[in-house]
């Protein structure tokens, strides 16, 4: 059960379906909104609900469990997964037609025998490894895989409904050599008799980079989400708007004096008399502890306020000023959100930790409420909540 609202990622609908519509309207062909990872953080469910009525064609995720977690969640749309453990069972794959990405014969054979359980035809995807070193099928594999495939395409057990591999990032001239790898594959498959027709390369860096990479579809994560795959481009400058806005409030407030030391290990001491700012979240919400001294700030009441002393692992402190008769107990806290409307970019997060904004954003933890806003004009639906995998488990 679900009692308040002290943390809270709140994810706009209508920032996803237009982020969607963007990537639409520079690729014009096929978009595959990857929702892996609980949605990059912002909920799977309401992810893949944006995505799908922002004009995606179908949803990604890693692996056969999330897949099928969306389906229990109300998602009907094509599903495609692309890592599977030695153990998967890929009975209930076909069962709820979900679409498996394919690297090896192994796994190929035990989607084929999964539909004779089944009682009904699967959908596969064939996964190849163009350079990248890690999930596909390497070239050495591909006519034996190819040849099996075709021959269960043509029995109708397994329709091979596309071809999709993965790019290193590693600059232009390696995207490349990844590309003419699997336009060999791409020919080998048709060879045998099989015309993909889903044929993805791209993500979300090649999307915006390289429109030569485009194929029929790109399967993109990080922009539909409104953020920026690359360093050199803000969202704005993309013309994409960040989606997620993650919240807490003031529960304390503190009048100290100068020489008052904040938080374990009083690494930070006040200069001088200010008031203090508790704000519950904290490590085990995906709230870096290594921002501690960064120089990180939050809005409050929509203004910047700098985080001090260390995070703990249920809350932060911020110095609020000598001044802070207008802050009051319950306002707002911004820990990031649309820079455009004032708020702290992920990016800053991302930059103090050298890491990227897919890893800040995949590490919001699961006591944060996620909150789905529709806030477009004619809409005044009561905003939907998802408390997670483990709630919805519990509600079952
Ligand atoms: C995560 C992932 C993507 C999406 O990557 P972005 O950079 O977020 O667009 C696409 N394809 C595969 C195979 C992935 O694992």
């Amino acid at each position: 059960m679900r009692t308040g609202s002290m943390r809270v990622a709140e994810v706009s609908m209508p920032a996803i379906r237009h982020n969607v519509g963007r990537i639409r309207a520079l690729t014009g062909g096929v978009v595959i909104a990857v929702v892996k990872a609980n949605g990059y953080g912002h909920s799977a469910r309401f992810a893949a609900q944006a995505a799908l009525d922002g004009g995606a064609t179908m949803v990604g995720v890693t692996d056969l469990e999330e897949a099928l977690a969306l389906r229990e969640a109300g998602i009907c749309g094509p599903i495609l997964c692309w890592i599977h453990g030695t153990n998967v069972d890929f009975v209930p794959a076909v069962t709820e037609q979900i679409e498996i990405g394919v690297s090896t014969l192994t796994q190929l054979e035990a989607l084929a025998a999964a539909t004779i359980v089944a009682g009904k035809p699967a959908v596969a995807q064939l996964k190849i490894d163009t350079g990248l070193s890690r999930n596909g099928a390497s070239r050495a594999d591909w006519d034996a895989l190819f040849a099996r495939a075709a021959e269960l395409h043509r029995a109708g057990t397994v329709r091979v409904r596309g071809i999709f591999s993965h790019l290193a990032n590693a600059g232009d001239e390696a995207d490349r050599a990844q590309a003419a790898e699997f336009d060999d594959a791409i020919a080998t498959l048709r060879a045998h008799g099989v015309d993909p027709e889903l044929i993805h390369l791209a993500a979300s860096a090649a999307t915006i980079t390289s429109p030569h990479l485009h194929y029929t579809a790109v399967r993109v994560g990080i922009v539909i989400y409104g953020l920026s795959p690359v360093s050199d481009k803000t969202s704005a400058q993309l013309g994409l708007v960040p989606a997620m806005t993650l919240r807490s409030e003031v529960i304390m407030l503190r009048g100290v004096p100068a020489g008052t030391g904040v938080s374990y290990g009083f690494n930070h001491v006040c200069e001088t008399a200010t008031t203090l700012a508790l704000v519950p979240m904290g490590y085990a919400d995906g709230m870096p502890r290594a921002l501690n001294g960064s120089g990180a700030w939050v809005t409050i009441a929509g203004e910047p306020r700098p985080i001090v002393g260390r995070i703990g692992m249920d809350q932060f402190i911020v110095d609020v000023g000598p001044q802070a008769g207008r802050i009051k107990l319950g306002d707002p806290v911004v820990l990031f959100g649309d820079p455009e409307r004032g708020y702290p970019a992920v990016e800053i997060w991302a930059g103090l930790m050298h890491t990227i904004n897919y890893e800040i954003i995949a590490g919001i933890g699961s006591r944060v409420l996620r909150i789905a806003a529709d806030a477009e004009p004619g809409t005044d639906a009561e905003p939907s909540t998802d408390a997670g995998p483990a709630a919805q488990g519990a509600a079952a």
